[in-house]
């Protein structure tokens, strides 16, 4: 397995200045065009978490929904996303925070978790971590049984693991 994840990291795609400069954008599209890469990171996820009792993968928008919407179906979890304002149409929870370049919101249904739920919050990528923090904060209000985060990958240089709390177990599948 190791070896295959190996593989599916050489596949992502770095591009300069993207989407402004000194950004290097890291694109999983190539990855995930490729049958044998999609399968390696989503059976990798499915082996890290089939036995953690996840009732609710939250994925957030958008690059958080492909591989989230595939570990939710594979672990028999429901799926949530987390969306960017005024996409969702019931009573939603809003969260605004800071990020690589600029500021965003981020908003989730106000009853997509309950107090039974174990949930795993799902992103394609970890750089500063303020996305993921709000993203936690939001799921958090919510007060489920547990949340873990993952990401298929993670930015180590830009430390964004140190924004979020120290006892909320962080996965990536691999790391830049
Ligand atoms: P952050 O809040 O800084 O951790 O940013 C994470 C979010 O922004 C993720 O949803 C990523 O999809 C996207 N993102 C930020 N920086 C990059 C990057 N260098 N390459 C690809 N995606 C990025």
């Amino acid at each position: 397995m190791r070896n295959r994840i190996e593989e599916a990291k050489q596949a992502v795609r770095n591009i300069p200045d993207f989407p402004i400069e000194g950004i290097q954008f890291k694109d999983l599209t190539t990855l995930m065009k490729s049958p044998q890469h999609l399968t390696t990171v989503s059976d990798a996820l499915y082996e890290m978490y089939k036995e953690k009792g996840i009732t609710k993968v939250v994925g957030i928008e958008s690059r958080g929904f492909i591989f989230g919407a595939i570990l939710a179906a594979r672990l028999g979890a429901g799926f949530v996303p987390i969306r960017k304002p005024g996409k969702l149409p019931a009573e939603v929870i809003s969260k605004t925070y800071d990020k690589e370049y600029g500021t965003d919101t981020i908003e989730i249904h106000r009853d997509a978790i309950t107090n039974d739920d174990v949930v795993l919050i799902h992103d394609d990528l970890l750089a500063t971590g303020g996305t993921i923090l709000a993203a936690l904060e939001l799921v958090q209000s919510m007060k489920p049984r547990d949340v873990m985060i993952n990401f298929v990958c993670g930015l180590s240089d830009l430390h964004g693991r140190d924004m979020l709390p120290k006892e909320i177990e962080v996965t990536t599948v691999f790391d830049f």
